[in-house]
């Protein structure tokens, strides 16, 4: 199967298992918004917890809020959202599709990046043992013609975004030959501006200033709240606030399954710092974070950082941890340095002081501040995407696996008697359930063949089934299989609780942080 055939199998099968659906489907469903049903719930669930325990459990200094989706309308203007929150969109007007026109530059470079690393493949090929990748690529003709045209195009589609040029982005488009992937053709309209906030009404009136916006993110009912947080929780600087919660956005291309939705969820944790220190808490915060995702066991390979050229209005540094998706390497989370932009604003536009009095030093100033923002869905996708693999078996079988990392599996062990019509097989099976239904998320299963049911357990990724036999009558052991491994091992009952636990609780996985 082709990476574009596995994604489409995947976003089938997350539907097919109760994971994902299309939201509003019975009315043909609602573009980029999705229902996460009864086993994506359990994993995303997990998910935040992992997140959440990380933070406000594992460090003293980090308490968590849950803020309101609505908020003052003030609250956008100091942001920079309802003036800067924008893309730069274009039209085809053959196929009246809309795209956004730095990712279609971007696409365009990253199709020059790729064609530099086949020229690199087939060098590496030719000359096996002897190649120079160095030197090949300061000297093959081929890559530092695509290199000039790489550098060149980068450097226009830089200055358009510094200067907010969107003339120049249509300039672009058009002399790098860049076509619409449906109509084929060069027919773009001119690129404008869209602001990506969802408004709405607080009252009927409709009056202008009822309007009143779907945050765009949830960082900013951290920063509205900071002063109440600190005066309450008595933290001295640094310290920081955590929070889960959904965020809106108008995304005009909203592609590629959950990675881009108009309502989605994030993970956002603002830490507050003295000016003069971030830079530091920056490095300490990329490295806690890159930590954090590694420790799931998904390989290290599969992130990496993506270091922002260009800086956003409120920012002195930021980085992106990209994840290794099934559509290439693209960002799953983002950890901005964005220095008193916030606070600041908050403070000059509310006229209430929002500053620090440090008593150890007895000054006074307007704290410094470090992002980590993390999108849930994407985390999800990125698990999934993971996980999922059609898995050949002898016999010219294949399996349908979905290999989560055991602490954040919706289910984490089936119980399984072996007939359903042995009474005594189902009431010990029940007795088993009873040990560990509080601590374990468990299914239990009695239909069909016992091969089906550990098929269907492989499928939505349970990492243990638990099954009891005739000889568990007389030995009081089952067999616990392995769902990565398809390895069976015979395990006393009294056994079981801890073991599972051991294995499929998040506290091993925060204990490696
Ligand atoms: P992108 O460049 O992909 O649009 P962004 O830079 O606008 O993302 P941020 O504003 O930094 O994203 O948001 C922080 C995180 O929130 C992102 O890393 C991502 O995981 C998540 N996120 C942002 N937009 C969406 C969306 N439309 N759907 C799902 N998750 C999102």
């Amino acid at each position: 199967m082709t990476q574009e055939e596995t994604f489409k199998a995947l976003v089938a099968h997350c539907k097919e298992y109760g994971f994902i659906f299309p939201s509003s489907e019975i009315y043909d469903g609602l573009a980029a918004v999705y229902d996460y049903g009864q086993l994506g719930a359990e994993l995303k669930n997990n998910i935040k917890r992992y997140w959440w325990l990380a933070m406000t459990r594992l460090n003293e200094n980090i308490v968590g809020i849950d803020s309101c989706v609505f908020m003052h309308p003030k609250t956008w203007v100091a942001s920079g959202h309802v003036a800067a929150f924008n893309d730069p969109l274009i039209d085809n007007r053959d196929s009246k599709k809309r795209y956004r026109a730095d990712n279609l530059i971007e696409e365009y470079l990253q199709k020059i990046e790729e064609k530099i690393e086949k020229e690199v493949a087939k060098g590496r090929k030719r000359f096996g043992e002897s190649f120079d990748e160095a030197k090949f690529r300061e000297t093959n003709p081929n890559i530092l013609r695509e290199k000039a045209k790489y550098d060149e195009v980068h450097q226009r589609y830089l200055n358009a975004e510094n200067n907010n040029d969107l003339a120049e982005y249509k300039q672009i488009i058009l002399d790098c030959g860049i076509t619409d992937p449906i109509s084929g053709t060069r027919n773009w309209t001119d690129v404008r501006q869209f602001n990506l906030m969802f408004s709405t009404q607080v009252s009927n009136t409709g009056a202008s200033d009822d309007k009143i916006y779907l945050r765009p993110e949830t960082a900013q009912g951290i920063f509205v709240e900071y002063l109440n947080v600190q005066k309450t929780s008595r933290m001295k600087i640094p310290f920081g606030i955590a929070q889960i919660g959904k965020a809106f956005r108008n995304e005009i291309v909203a592609r590629q399954f959950i990675f881009r939705m108009r309502e989605f969820e994030q993970m956002e944790m603002e830490f507050f710092c003295k000016p003069g220190t971030e830079m530091e808490w920056f490095a300490k915060w990329k490295e806690n974070r890159m930590k954090w995702h590694v420790n799931l066991g998904m390989g290290a390979e599969n992130y990496r950082f993506h270091d922002h050229e260009k800086l956003a209005h409120y920012a002195n540094a930021a980085t992106d941890i990209e994840f290794n998706f099934p559509f290439g390497f693209k960002e799953l989370e983002g950890i901005h340095s964005r220095t008193d932009f916030d606070l600041g604003n908050h403070q000059r536009l509310s006229g209430k002081k929002i500053q620090y009095f440090d008593p150890e030093t007895g000054e006074t100033y307007v704290p410094y501040c470090v992002e980590t923002s993390i999108g849930v869905d994407r985390m999800v996708l990125a698990v999934l995407s993971h996980a999922y693999e059609v898995q050949p078996l002898e016999g010219g079988e294949s399996r349908v696996v979905l290999h989560i990392p055991a602490p954040v599996a919706p289910v984490k062990v089936a119980v399984l008697p072996l007939l359903k019509t042995d009474e005594r097989l189902t009431s010990k099976a029940q007795e088993i359930v009873d040990i560990l239904k509080y601590d374990v998320a468990y299914q239990y299963d009695e239909k069909d063949s016992i091969g089906r049911r550990y098929r269907r357990q492989d499928a939505i990724g349970t990492p243990f089934c638990v099954t009891i036999d005739h000889e568990t009558l007389e030995d009081n052991c089952v067999t616990i299989r392995d769902r990565d491994t398809m390895e069976q091992v015979r395990v006393p009952i009294a056994e079981i609780h801890d073991r599972l636990v051991k294995a499929t609780s998040l506290t091993n996985l925060l204990r490696n942080l």
